[in-house]
C-alpha cells in the first residue's frame, strides 16, 4: 500500500470529522438558539407596544420581570439536554474514529485488527459536563444587563443587549460539544492504538485547512499514553497553544485526527510521518 493513498484515506477521516461535528453542534444548539429567539421577538413586540414614541414603557419594572421569566422558561433545562447530545455525538464520534482507525491499520499492516469497544474517553466527557454551567453562567450574565436602569439609559438597545448576550450560551454549547466530539475520536484512534500494540504509534493528521499550530503538528507521532508538544507553529509571528496535549483537538473546532502507525508496516512510497508533514506544508485550501 502506498503512502499517498493512505493520506488520502486519512484525511477524509478530517473530512468525515467535520460533517459529524457540525452535525452534533446544530442538533445540541438548536433548542436554545430557538427558544432565545422566540422569547426574544415576544419582548420585541411587547416593548414596540408599550413604547409611545421614543419614550421607555411607563411599567417597566413590570416588563422586566415578564422578560425576566421569558428568559428563565428559554433557558430551563436547557444545559441538560445539550450535554446528553454532547455525550450521544461523543459516543457516536468515538464508535466512527474506532471503525476507521481500525480499517486502516489492517490496510496498512495485513494484518486484522483486533476487536475494540469504542468509548468516548475521559477528555470528551469532560468537555460534555461543562456545559450545564456554562449554559447557566451565559443565563446569568444576560439577567444581570437586565434591569429597569439599563433599560432607562438604553432602551431598545438595552433590551437587545440582553438577548444578544444570552445567546453566548449556544456558542458556549457549540464549542463544548466540538471539543466532545473530537476528543472522542481522537480518544477511538487511541484505543485502536493501544490494541495493536507492538510499538504503534498515534500519527498526527492535519485537517485540509488546519491552523499554524495544527498544521506543525502534522506527521508528529507519539506513543499511546505520550503527549505531542505544545508552543508548535508555522506561523513564525507567534507561537499558540503553549501546553502539550495527549492529541487533537487543539482547539475548539479542530477537525484533525489520530491514525495508528508504525514504521514495521510494509507501506511504500515517502514515509507516512514525512508525507503528512509535507502535505501539511503545502496542501491548503484557498
Ligand atoms: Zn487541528
Amino acid at each position: 500500500m502506498d503512502s499517498q493513498h493512505i493520506a488520502a484515506r486519512a484525511r477524509q477521516h478530517t473530512e468525515r470529522l467535520r460533517t459529524m461535528e457540525q452535525r452534533a453542534v446544530a442538533q445540541a444548539t438548536q433548542p436554545l438558539a430557538t427558544a432565545i429567539a422566540d422569547a426574544q421577538s415576544a419582548a420585541l413586540t411587547r416593548w414596540v407596544r408599550e413604547t409611545v414614541g421614543q419614550r421607555i414603557p411607563d411599567r417597566l419594572a413590570e416588563l422586566v420581570d415578564w422578560v425576566r421569566n421569558l428568559l428563565r422558561r428559554a433557558f430551563h433545562g436547557q444545559g441538560v439536554q445539550a450535554q446528553a447530545a454532547a455525550e450521544r455525538a461523543a459516543f457516536a464520534a468515538a464508535h466512527n474514529a474506532v471503525q476507521q482507525a481500525s480499517q486502516l491499520a489492517a490496510t496498512m499492516s495485513g494484518q486484522p485488527t483486533p476487536p475494540i469497544t469504542p468509548e468516548p474517553g475521559p477528555d470528551a466527557q469532560a468537555a460534555a459536563d461543562t456545559i450545564p454551567t456554562a449554559v447557566e453562567e451565559e443565563h446569568g450574565h444576560a439577567l444581570a444587563l437586565l434591569t429597569t436602569a439599563a433599560l432607562t439609559a438604553t432602551g431598545l438597545a438595552g433590551l437587545t443587549a440582553v438577548f444578544k448576550r444570552a445567546r453566548r450560551a449556544v456558542g458556549r454549547i457549540s464549542r463544548a460539544v466540538a471539543t466532545a466530539v473530537g476528543s472522542a475520536a481522537a480518544h477511538g484512534a487511541r484505543l485502536v492504538t493501544r490494541a495493536l500494540g507492538g510499538g504503534t504509534r498515534l500519527l498526527w493528521v492535519a485537517e485540509p485547512d488546519a491552523c499554524a499550530a495544527c498544521r506543525a503538528s502534522a506527521g508528529r507521532h507519539i506513543r499511546p499514553g505520550g503527549m505531542f508538544p505544545g508552543g508548535l507553529s508555522l506561523d513564525p509571528r507567534r507561537t499558540l497553544f503553549p501546553t502539550p496535549i495527549p492529541g487533537p483537538p487543539r482547539h475548539p473546532h479542530c477537525r484533525c485526527v489520530l491514525i495508528p502507525w508504525s514504521a514495521t508496516w510494509p507501506i511504500s512510497g515517502t514515509p507516512l510521518p514525512t508525507l503528512l508533514r509535507q502535505q501539511a506544508r503545502t496542501n491548503r485550501r484557498p
